[in-house]
């Protein structure tokens, strides 16, 4: 049963009006369409049951009569007929149309015999509807007139007409209210929850699916909720998604710099507190700065300033390590966030140098500068109980000092650190000035064949370079070669040396005829430049002497960091005819497959197995070991590091090609060994 909520939604509802009202508009014209003629037929048959009533009410009295033969017969009939049936009056007349009979009211019904037509009645009704004229024959020539009340017809018809609109009208209640039921169950419930659904859905689209409409009847109602609840769905998965893209925005966006993509000072914080250092561990942070951003920035214009910024972070990038952190913050602020064990000042200046020499040159900026940029470095580090912003602080502190009259290039946050660096920033400077003033030069050491019958001869010699300092005196190139590596120095000291090593050449073919075979160290740096092997033929060339004079030595760390690359530079210098020799072999991967790629013409024993040749038993297996390989390969092998007679017996013993060290010489410089090497040979 409909409850009074529901009705009370019926009655709101204007669709649901809508369809009954035309359910009743359609019932009741339907119905006037029937009414109409049926009232009309209704009212023919009163007025022919009248007709008839008359008629059978005359009829026996005219027999009676003999038709009139008897005219008193007749007469009395007749007027006792009136009152009878509704008759108010009659005449009857004869086949010569004389009058047989009259009675009653029956003016002008003489007229309507005329009408009486052979095969029936003529009848005619008032205007006022108040009686009807009938006239018909009957038999033997004799024609009957009899005027019939009919007053009551018009009320008789009335009642008619009112109770079929009476059962119209319970019909239609009837058939509209149960439409509307109908409706309200079927149609208008559902209609009502989906318009609650959808306008609840719209309030709170991202849980959409929460106002889902329980699934309803098996038709297009039920098909139609289906389908709203899959557009929910949807509309709530769409919703969710968008929310999570916006919100992986926001965060991306809060956490990095738009411009270079790189993290921001807020994920640089953030990554600072969720990778502490371990226990004697530290983390030291680089904070590096381009100076005179703003007048970069006005002579360049933004689009391009922004390009700068671009491969400026680009290459900040390579000199970092798969562990850094790369930050930008502020337009003209990069840090870099790396791990250590204990803090290294020395090892933080060599980074600190390498992000400079990585990031300072080279750039398209179109002025003097030559595409130089001016770069500080402001360096910290902390320990496992860092607090990320102090650290970031301290960072910047060191890099405000970078700004002091005799501040250099990077500047440690601690004082004591900065000491050990400063004496390095030093070093560089004056190592800088010191390949331009000429105060490096070489030293040379004699490289021995061992001969089969048990002497020995002069095989080359080993370029070493040497710098007087001007204060410091002597300083070893142990100290100064990784200084230049990490620098780029070592590129102009390289081409002195190797300069310096073609032109001695030189020399001593012009004054002797004969020169020996000398071997230049390639640092790491100096390996991977690309057009190195133009350097070596244009450094041959200027000496004007021949590839098989120099002899190249590279360390088996520097082979081995991109073996591809070093195998087709080997490749190209054995092409020249230059002759090269892998250093310090023994004390890296020493791998047999790599070896054999790189087909080098020496190889070095490391003078870390050579000193322990009569005390370590593993230290000459794997001289044996590396003896035997070079066999195997067909290259020579020489040990360096030879310092007595013992381990000149023991590599003699296993067939060593060549040893070089203090017990056959210690590296002097060039007049020395001239005298010593080179005048003695041809004396002798
Ligand atoms: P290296 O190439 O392994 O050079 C051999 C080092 O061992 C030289 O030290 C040499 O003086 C030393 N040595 C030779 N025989 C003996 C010996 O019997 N006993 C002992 N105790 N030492 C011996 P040096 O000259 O101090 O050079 C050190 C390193 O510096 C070289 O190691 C080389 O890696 C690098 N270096 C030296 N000169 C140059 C250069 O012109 N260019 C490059 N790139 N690196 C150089
Ligand atoms: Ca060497
Ligand atoms: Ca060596």
């Amino acid at each position: 049963m409909p409850t009074m909520s529901s009705w009370r939604e019926l009655i709101a509802c204007r669709l649901c009006w809508k369809i009954a009202l035309a359910v009743f508009a359609l019932i009741l014209a339907v119905e006037s369409v029937i009414l109409v003629p049926s009232y009309h037929r209704f009212e023919q048959n009163r007025l022919r049951q009248i007709a008839d009533g008359a008629i059978i009410a005359t009829e026996p009295t005219l027999a009676a009569s003999g038709y009139g033969k008897q005219r008193e017969v007749l007469a009395r009939g007749v007027a006792k007929s009136i009152g009878q049936y509704g008759i108010l009056g009659a005449l009857v007349a004869g086949h010569d149309s004389e009058m047989l009979a009259t009675s009653g009211a029956t003016a002008g019904l003489k007229s309507q015999l005329d009408l009486a037509q052979p095969m029936g009645e003529g009848v005619r009704r008032s205007g006022d509807g108040a009686y009807l004229d009938v006239a018909w024959p009957s038999a033997e020539g004799v024609k009957i007139a009899v005027r019939v009340d009919t007053s009551r017809v018009a009320g008789e018809t009335l009642a008619f007409a009112l109770r079929i609109a009476g059962l119209v009208a319970l019909i239609v209640m009837v058939v509209t209210s149960g439409t509307m039921l109908v409706l309200h169950r079927l149609v208008l419930r559902p209609v009502l929850r989906l318009r609650e659904s959808s306008l609840a859905a719209g309030a709170d689209p991202g849980a959409a699916d929460s106002h889902a409409v329980a699934p309803g009847s098996r038709d297009e109602i039920g098909e139609l909720i289906e389908a709203h609840n899959a557009l929910l769905r949807r509309v709530a998965a769409s919703k969710r998604r968008d929310r999570e893209i916006a919100e992986e925005r926001a965060r991306y966006q809060s956490h990095h710099e738009p411009l270079t993509g790189l993290p921001n000072r807020a994920a640089l914080l953030e990554h600072l507190r969720q990778s502490r250092p371990g226990p004697g561990g530290t983390v030291s942070l680089y904070l590096v700065n381009l100076l005179q951003f703003r007048v970069l920035n006005a002579s360049l214009g933004s689009v391009r300033c922004d390009e700068l910024l671009r491969s400026f972070a680009a290459r900040l990038k390579q000199v970092c390590g798969p562990g850094d952190f790369l930050a930008h913050f502020g337009a003209d602020r990069f840090a870099v966030a790396r791990m250590n064990g204990e803090f290294a000042p020395a090892k933080a200046a060599e980074f600190a140098e390498r992000i400079l020499a990585g990031v300072s040159r080279g750039y398209d900026v179109g002025d003097a500068s030559g595409g130089s940029l001016a770069v500080r470095i402001g360096i910290a580090a902390a320990a496992h109980d860092l607090d990320g912003n102090t650290l970031v602080n301290e960072a910047e502190l060191a890099l405000a000092r970078t700004r002091a009259e005799d501040a250099s290039h990077y500047e440690f946050y601690s004082p004591a650190f900065g000491e050990e660096a400063k004496s390095r920033q030093a070093l560089s400077r004056d190592l800088e000035r010191a390949i331009a003033a000429g105060e490096l030069f070489i030293v040379l050491q004699p490289k021995i064949a061992l001969l089969d019958e048990g002497g020995v001869r002069l095989s080359g010699a080993e370029v070493l370079v040497r710098w007087r300092h001007p204060v410091r005196g002597l300083v070893s190139p142990a100290e100064f070669i990784p200084l230049a590596e990490s620098t780029g120095l070592i590129v102009p000291l390289g081409e002195r040396v190797l300069a310096d090593a073609c032109s001695l050449i030189r020399d001593w073919l012009d004054l002797h005829g004969w020169a020996p075979r000398l071997a230049v160290n390639l640092s790491a740096r100096q390996f991977s430049l690309h057009d190195l092997d133009l350097h070596l033929e244009e450094a041959l060339a200027l000496a004007r002497i021949t590839p098989d004079y120099l002899e190249v030595e590279v360390t088996e760390s520097a082979a081995m960091k991109d073996v591809q690359r070093t195998a087709a530079t080997l490749a190209r210098l054995r092409s020249l005819g230059i002759k090269v020799s892998i250093d310090d072999f023994g004390t890296g991967y020493s791998s047999l497959a790599y070896l054999k790629r790189f087909a080098p013409d020496t190889i070095k024993i490391d003078k870390s197995f050579i000193d322990d040749i009569g005390t370590d038993r593993n230290s000459e297996a794997i001289c044996d070991a590396i003896l035997r390989l070079g066999q195997a390969l067909g290259c020579r092998v020489i040990a360096e590091g030879v310092e007595n007679e013992a381990q000149v017996a023991f590599l003699r013993r296993r067939r060593c090609d060549e040893v070089q060290g203090y017990f056959f010489g210690r590296p002097v410089p060039a007049a020395e060994f001239e005298a010593g090497w080179i005048a003695t040979r041809i004396a002798a």
